[in-house]
């Protein structure tokens, strides 16, 4: 038999990899505790409609990056695509919508069918954050300098840049669509292929698109400028003067369209040129039309969603990462001889009792003194503890400074806690 392999697109994450996802991960749930925000876990799997009613019909995730299959039952189901339609799913199921004011976050794995290269896979991991029940340009500000202290705390804010836009009330996009669409019929012929397809399902994707003699075009198209709604105007003039306040630094990106078909109003992305074409790191925005079209009473919401990968990828090439978070152990263990195995492992957990934060790895599976100094060396330890059947005798163990800072000392087995302690840990 062949040797079996991962699906295509999908990763696995190892080891020595774990500890970069693992910071992150700190990191950001550290900042979300600083504003309060609690934690949501959905399922991945939940019933293709969702997607197709709270995503919608004619975005590129519905039309064709979905992994949907009937279940035994012959109900249509779907991994997830992305997290927020289900947050909004659990939150009706679970009445925590009604007259509340909700601050959520998840972490997890989405799913969709994309080419996979770099910046872009099959299963990817996005950190995403929902607010319910607040309709300002507060909880939209809060939402972005939140986003920005997590990048200030990883050192890479000066190679983000905040693109914010609005799309108007439903109506006043209606009405500027109707009028993007009259325009870009007349220079139908001259469109990339990708936004012919568009014109009638989706022409607002056309404003982003990549090709250059498209964006070209639209020089001349209608401006949103002269359909945006007063209310969505003033939302967004009081977004742009609190991120002032904030001394959060943006750009207004009037190409900046989202492709969603929740958004209203406000919408956002971090975008980093260090990725080449993956350059989105972070994006959101406003979604008041979601919850109602999911079944709910109107609600206004607000939120964003993180690639992970991305912002790994961006750590790495900025090499913001500190080098410490791969050290996995403090002190290591050695036990050479019976009756040393027998005190070491008493020893070792008589120490995780009394260090709890200090991380010690016994040796296992024996060996010479000289092959477990090896290993010791291997585990990245600051310190070794050695043990041999003489010092298992006299009840003494040898700690040892593998990186040759102080002199190898012996202490008695009810000192050792005390003096690893004094000697930094
Ligand atoms: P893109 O334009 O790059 O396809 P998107 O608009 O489809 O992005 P969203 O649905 O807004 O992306 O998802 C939020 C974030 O999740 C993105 O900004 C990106 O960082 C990340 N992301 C989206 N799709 C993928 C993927 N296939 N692989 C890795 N990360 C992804
Ligand atoms: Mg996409």
């Amino acid at each position: 038999m062949a040797n079996l392999q991962s699906i295509r697109g999908m990763n696995d994450i190892l080891p020595t990899d774990s500890p970069l996802w693992q910071y992150l991960e700190d990191q950001m749930k550290s900042v979300l505790a600083q504003y309060g925000y609690r934690e949501i876990r959905m399922p991945v799997v939940e019933p293709t409609e969702l997607f197709a009613r709270g995503v919608g019909e004619h975005t590129d995730i519905v039309e064709k990056e979905m992994y949907t299959f009937d279940d035994r039952n012959g109900d249509s189901l779907t991994l997830r695509p992305e997290g927020t339609a289900g947050c909004v799913r659990a939150a009706l199921q679970h009445g925590l919508l009604h007259n509340q004011i909700q601050r959520l976050w998840y972490q997890g794995p989405m799913f969709r069918y994309e080419r996979p290269q770099k910046g872009r896979y099959r299963q990817f991991y996005q950190i995403g954050v929902e607010t319910f029940g607040m309709a300002g340009a507060d909880i939209d500000v809060e939402l972005i300098v939140l986003s920005y202290r997590l990048f200030k705390k990883l050192g890479v804010a000066d190679s983000v840049t905040l693109n914010i836009n609005t799309l108007g009330s439903s109506e006043a996009r209606g009405r500027y669509r109707k009028a993007l669409v009259d325009y870009l019929e007349g220079v139908k012929d001259q469109l990339d292929e990708d936004s012919q397809r568009r014109l009638y399902v989706n022409p607002l994707r056309i404003l982003d698109s990549k090709s250059a003699s498209t964006q070209k075009l639209l020089d001349g198209a209608p401006s949103f400028d002269d359909y945006i709604d007063e209310e969505s105007k003033a939302h967004f003039d009081r977004l742009c003067a609190l991120l002032k306040a904030a001394g959060v630094p943006y750009v207004i990106n009037p190409r900046l369209v989202r492709g969603l078909d929740y958004y209203t109003k406000s919408v956002f992305e971090w975008i980093t040129d260090a990725l080449g074409a993956q350059g989105t790191v972070c994006a959101g925005g406003r979604y008041d039309g979601l919850v109602p079209m999911l079944g709910g009473k109107p609600t206004p919401a607000s939120g964003f969603a993180m690639g992970i990968e991305r912002i790994l990828l961006l750590l790495q090439e900025l090499k913001a990462v500190p080098e410490s978070i791969y050290n996995t152990v403090d002190v290591f263990m050695v036990a050479a001889g019976d009756n040393a195995e027998i005190a070491a492992i008493a020893l070792s957990e008589k120490l995780r009792d009394a260090l709890p934060a200090v991380r010690l790895q016994m040796n296992c599976g024996g060996g010479s003194f000289k092959s477990q100094m090896k290993k010791a060396d291997k585990s990245g330890a600051r310190f070794a503890l050695i043990l041999g059947d003489q010092e298992a005798e006299q009840e003494i163990v040898q700690v040892k400074d593998l990186q040759g800072h102080n002199e190898q000392q012996s202490t008695s087995w009810n000192q050792v806690a005390e003096v690893l302690r004094e000697l930094g840990l």
